[in-house]
C-alpha cells in the first residue's frame, strides 16, 4: 500500500452495528471501522487500516529499542518442551499452550521467550567482555487467557515486544533498567498516551522487591492503581500497603484511585533463568558467575487498543498523528462534476506533497454518511471539498478532536500537513 489510498478501493467497509458478541469499546470500534476481524475469542486478524496502525507502533517501538542498544532478533513460536521443563514452567505456567503432533511429540507455543533466548545466548557468551547485551524481538505470543473479553487488550494470540538484557552484575543491570524507564516514557509519549501513562510500582514476585509497570488510565483497565499526580508516579493496588508507601516516600492523602491497563513492564529477573541453563561468564580473574538478567515487555496490540479506549469519543476513534493509518481524511461531497474534479486535484497535490491521505471518493453516499465514517475511522485531520467549500474558494479543514473547521487554501492545507 502506498502512503495514500482511495476509500473506494479499500476492501473493508465500515459497519453501523457493533458485533453483538463484543463488549469492549476497542473491539467494537475497531471491528466497525474495519481495522480488525475477529476469528474467535481473543484472536483477531489485522486488516489494512489496522495493520497500518500496528506497523507504526512497531516502528516507534523498534526505533526506541535500537536507540537503547537492543539488537533485534526473531525467535520461534514453537519451543522445545525440555527447555520449559528445565525452568519448571512446563507444568508451572497456567497460560502455556502445549501442542502435540501426530507423532505424540509435544512443544510449547511461546507465551514469552526466556526459555529460548537464554540457550541462544549461551552459545555466544563466555567472558565478561561479552557483556552487557540486550536482545529484543517483535513477535506473536500465545497465552491461554481465561475469558478474553477485552478485545485486543487481552488476546490469546497477540503481538509483543520482548527485550531481554544480560549483565555481569546487579549494579550494571540496575543502570540499564533505569535507562529503560526513560526509554519507555519516551515511547509512550510518542504513541500519544504519555499524558495518561504512569510508572507504577508493582510487586516483584519472589525474586525482587518491585517491578515497574507502565499503566495507562482508562475505564477499560483491569487494574486499579493509585496515582500521585504531583510526582507522576503510581502504585498498583495489589502492592499498596503502609509499609510500601513509606518505602516509596508517598503520602496516602495525595493518591487518587484510577482504573488502568498495563501497556508495558520492566522486570528484574536476577538469575532466575540464567541459573537453570547455566548461562554464566568468567570474570577477569577467571572466576565463573551466573549472568544477571532483566526483561522488558510491551504489548503492541494492547497499546493500539488502549489508544482507542482512552482517546475515542462517542463518535468514534481519535488516532494520535504518530500512529494514525493516514494523517488526513479527504472527503468529496455530492456528485457535482466541478466538486469531483477539484477533489481529485486536491488529492493528487496532497499525494505529491507526501502527505498520507485516505480519499473518500466513494459515489452515492450522503454527506452525513461520509462524516460519520470519518469520525469513526478517526484520522487526525478531515478535509472536505464540497459545493459550499468551493463557493468560499477553499477546502474545509477540521481536526478530529475539534468541532469547528475552517476554510483554507490548498497551499495552506499542504503547509499545515506536510511531514
Ligand atoms: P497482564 O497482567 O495484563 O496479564 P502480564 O503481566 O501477563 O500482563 P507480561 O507477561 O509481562 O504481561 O507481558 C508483557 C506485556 O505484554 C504486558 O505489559 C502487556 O502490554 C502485554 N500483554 C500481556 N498479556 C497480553 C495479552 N493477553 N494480550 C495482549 N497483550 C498482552
Ligand atoms: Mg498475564
Amino acid at each position: 500500500m502506498t502512503n495514500s489510498m482511495r476509500q473506494s478501493k479499500l476492501f473493508t467497509k465500515t459497519r453501523k452495528e457493533a458485533p453483538s458478541d463484543e463488549v469492549s469499546k476497542n473491539a467494537e470500534l475497531l471491528i466497525r471501522g474495519g481495522f480488525i476481524h475477529k476469528e474467535m475469542a481473543g484472536v483477531y486478524s489485522y486488516l489494512p487500516l489496522g495493520l497500518k496502525v500496528l506497523r507504526k507502533i512497531e516502528n516507534i517501538v523498534r526505533e526506541e529499542m535500537n536507540k537503547a542498544g537492543g539488537q533485534e532478533i526473531l525467535m520461534s513460536a514453537f519451543q522445545p518442551k525440555e527447555n520449559w521443563e528445565k525452568t519448571g514452567r512446563w507444568d508451572g505456567l497456567d497460560v502455556l499452550y502445549k501442542v502435540s503432533d501426530s507423532q505424540g511429540r509435544e512443544v510449547a507455543l511461546g507465551p514469552t521467550h526466556e526459555e529460548i533466548v537464554v540457550p541462544i545466548l549461551k552459545n555466544y557468551l563466555t567472558s565478561y567482555k561479552d557483556l552487557p547485551k540486550a536482545l529484543y524481538q517483535i513477535q506473536d505470543k500465545f497465552r491461554m487467557e481465561l475469558r478474553p473479553k477485552s478485545g485486543i487488550l487481552r488476546g490469546r494470540e497477540f503481538l509483543m515486544k520482548d527485550m531481554y538484557s544480560f549483565h555481569a552484575s546487579q549494579e550494571d543491570f540496575e543502570k540499564f533498567y533505569e535507562q529503560m524507564e526513560g526509554v519507555y516514557k519516551t515511547l509512550f509519549e510518542r504513541v500519544g498516551i504519555g499524558h495518561i501513562t504512569y510508572l507504577t510500582f508493582a510487586s516483584g514476585g519472589t525474586f525482587s522487591k518491585y517491578s515497574h509497570e507502565f499503566q495507562t488510565i482508562t475505564s477499560a483497565g483491569e487494574d486499579t492503581i493509585y496515582v500521585d499526580e504531583g510526582s507522576g508516579i503510581a502504585i498498583n493496588k495489589e502492592v499498596m500497603s503502609d509499609e510500601v508507601l513509606s518505602q516509596l516516600n508517598m503520602v496516602k492523602e495525595n493518591l487518587v484511585e484510577r482504573k488502568a491497563i498495563e501497556v508495558g513492564n520492566i522486570f528484574d529477573l536476577k538469575t532466575k533463568y540464567s541459573a537453570p541453563f547455566d548461562l554464566s561468564y568468567t570474570d577477569d580473574k577467571g572466576e565463573k558467575h551466573p549472568v544477571v538478567m532483566g526483561c522488558y515487555g510491551i504489548g503492541l496490540g494492547r497499546l493500539m487498543g488502549t489508544v482507542v479506549e482512552a482517546l475515542a469519543d462517542d463518535k468514534g476513534i481519535a488516532w494520535p498523528e504518530t500512529i494514525a493509518p493516514f494523517k488526513l481524511h479527504l472527503l468529496s461531497l455530492g456528485e457535482d462534476a466541478e466538486v469531483l474534479k477539484e477533489a481529485e486535484k486536491v488529492y493528487e497535490s496532497l499525494e505529491e506533497a507526501g502527505i498520507e491521505v485516505l480519499f473518500d471518493d466513494r459515489a452515492g453516499l450522503s454527506a452525513g454518511e461520509k462524516f460519520s465514517d470519518a469520525d469513526l475511522l478517526g484520522m487526525p485531520y478531515r478535509a472536505v471539498v464540497s459545493a459550499r467549500s468551493m463557493k468560499e474558494h477553499g477546502i474545509e479543514l477540521k481536526k478530529r478532536i475539534e468541532d469547528k473547521g475552517k476554510i483554507v487554501t490548498l497551499e495552506e492545507l499542504i503547509k499545515k500537513l506536510v511531514p
